[in-house]
């Protein structure tokens, strides 16, 4: 089959027609390199409990193709500290081959190991205490759910996964029965589908970590171009792991004016604040009844229900904040040379303003259609809400897009005095 040369970050490497390369997955790629750089820099590893037995400290590519991710994280990370090994693999007997020429030429064959397998039959085998990943990136074709159950168990506590899906139409409510199968929730086809596809996925990721007593901290969840791409951490905890109900909930949703409402599982309160332990220190009560009538009380249509999704927040304030930090040290110094860097800066910036306690978001354009009024500017929309005494941001995964903790009726108003 024909090879080409591809020249990406410092990594220079063949692909072919048989063996798949995304040129459009590079901001993908140079985003990973600035999270997996600032996770390593502040050692955040180290919020586990449960320290690891080995500290030759490892990361799985576990879907690797022509190895160029792994090649780049070898070359380029600049915190590589404690990771020793990098592994990359891929089922494809041809993808390994070439990815074994790539490493090579990149002078990276101390560091990088190769493996021909399915990925979770290698991930399971890692499951032992001993053996586990630090860091797991699982980059496929169409949807990662497949590969949750085994990277949750392979990897060590506070360890980081880091998760890309292309099935957004899927996850966006196109055929939301397929994302119920896929990712144990029911996509919705609306306005603010891709934060929702976001919430999915982190669904779909704690169920499978909860059942292994494991619970989950998302430090940055993004939606880009035709995927999603997150970066998670993962901790032992069963006691937490319980506790997760009250971090996931449903979605209903107005078929009319797009109105949505959000409703919990269940609640959290502490009981009694001197126990360590987490089951006597807090109590779970379950939530009850629907949060909204059948039909909408603003345009009398339908209510459809999504979910389960993971309603608490999607990004950790404190990792992002020290993203930024790293963002500027790279700029400052210009150490690492990235492509896409100036998008990378700016979706993080949007995202460090995003209202992390409120779920979900409106589009300006979508309200404005369904009442038949021109769009408001977005600083007139926003200081309309901010005098109401709410508060109010942006999405990244939305252009006109606006979050806010404004009950609907308050919304509709403003909408409707315009
Ligand atoms: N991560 C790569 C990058 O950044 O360039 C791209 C990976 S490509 C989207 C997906 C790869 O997964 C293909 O090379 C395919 O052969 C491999 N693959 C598919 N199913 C697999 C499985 N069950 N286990 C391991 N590899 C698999």
């Amino acid at each position: 089959s024909k090879v080409n040369q591809i020249k990406e970050g410092k990594a220079s490497i063949n692909c072919s027609t048989e063996v798949f390369y995304n040129p459009v997955q590079e901001f993908n790629r140079d985003l990973s390199l600035v999270i997996l750089d600032t996770y390593l820099k502040n050692k955040l590893w180290e919020k586990g409990t449960k320290k690891p037995v080995e500290t030759n400290f490892k990361l799985c590519e576990a879907l690797s193709a022509t190895g160029l991710r792994s090649i780049r994280y070898a070359l380029e990370l600049e915190n590589k500290d404690p990771i020793k090994t990098f592994i990359a693999n891929d089922l494809s007997m041809k993808a390994v081959e070439l990815m074994n020429e790539n490493i090579k030429s990149n002078g990276c064959d101390k560091l990088i190991k190769t493996t021909n397998e399915d990925a979770c039959l290698l991930l399971y085998k890692c499951r032992d205490h001993s053996d586990k990943f630090l860091v797991i990136d699982i980059d496929p074709y169409g949807s990662a759910a497949p590969f949750f159950d085994a990277s949750v168990q392979a990897l060590a506590d506070g360890g980081l996964l880091m998760i890309t899906c292309t099935d957004v139409a899927i996850l966006c409510g196109n055929a939301s029965e397929t994302c119920f199968a896929k990712y144990g929730s029911m996509s919705l086809r609306t306005e603010s589908c891709h934060e929702m596809a976001l919430r999915i996925v982190l669904h779909a990721v704690n169920s499978s970590a909860a059942r292994y007593g494991r619970y989950i901290v998302p430090l940055l969840s993004v939606s880009v171009d035709f995927y999603v791409r997150l970066f998670v951490q993962i901790f032992y905890g069963p006691g937490y792991a319980k506790m997760s109900a009250s971090k996931t909930g449903m979605v209903f949703h107005c078929n009319g004016c797009e109105s949505f409402t959000t409703q919990k599982l269940g609640n959290v309160t502490l009981k009694n604040a001197k126990s360590t332990n987490v089951a006597s220190r807090y109590k779970f009560t379950p939530c009850t009844g629907p949060p909204v009538a059948d039909r909408c009380k603003f345009c009398d249509h339908h209510h459809t229900i999504g979910g389960p999704v993971w309603l608490d927040s999607i990004h950790d304030e404190q990792f992002v904040k020290l993203v930024k930090e790293r963002l500027n040290e790279i700029e400052n110094t210009s150490s690492m040379k990235l492509q896409t860097f100036k998008r990378i800066k700016g979706i993080v910036e949007v995202v460090s303003e995003e209202l992390l306690d409120v779920p979900l978001y409106y589009g300006c354009d979508q309200i404005c259609r369904t009442i038949n009024c021109i769009p408001p500017k977005s600083e007139i929309l926003r200081s309309a809400l901010l005098n109401c005494g709410y508060r109010v941001s942006a999405s990244h995964a939305h252009r006109s897009s606006f979050k806010t903790d404004a009950p609907n009726q308050v919304i509709w108003d403003i909408f409707r005095m315009w």
